[in-house]
């Protein structure tokens, strides 16, 4: 790990150092580099996660894993599910071992299962035609209006030629 212009201790070691705490250093900035001991299932699911690890994907893509699945499923297992279908997302097709099937679910090699592809739309970044904000919605549900600027026509392009 390369040293940190501030870092006035233990020589840039942070894993060592004793001004690190929960994971941040002594200027509170987060460890990325030295991810802690994989102890909690989501933790190793991430080990085994290849996708994009930013949070707000990682809370995307978790979030459209039903609990049930989630919590039937080992942690290797629940990290290929994340991996399959962030990929399937990104792709839109079979490259990665998984497969969007009749339309509406995606089919995970690795797994034999499907996911509906319902819940896959939890994971898009919804983009509002008419003020042009972006956000990542909660549920699957098709958001009925814009949550910045209300309108109820957010998804539909403004007509031109009225
Ligand atoms: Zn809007």
């Amino acid at each position: 790990m390369a040293k940190k212009d501030y870092c006035t201790q233990n020589n840039g070691d942070c894993s060592t150092c004793s001004l690190v705490n929960y994971g941040m250093d002594c200027r509170n900035v987060p460890l990325t580099t030295a991810p802690p001991k994989a102890t909690t299932k989501l933790d190793r699911a991430m080990a085994t996660y290849v996708g994009f690890k930013g949070d707000v994907t990682v809370r995307a893509v978790l979030a459209q894993i039903p609990q049930e699945l989630q919590d039937s499923l080992t942690a290797k297992q629940l990290g290929m599910v994340m991996s399959a279908v962030n990929q399937a997302y990104h792709n839109g097709r079979a490259s990665t071992g998984a497969e969007v099937v009749d339309g509406d679910a995606v089919w995970i090699d690795s797994l034999k299962q499907l996911i509906p592809l319902e819940d896959i739309y939890k994971i898009t970044e919804h983009i509002c035609l008419r003020c042009g904000h972006h956000w990542h919605p909660d549920s699957a549900t098709h958001p009925t209006i814009c949550p910045k600027c209300k309108s109820p026509y957010w998804d539909k392009p403004r007509k031109t030629n009225v």
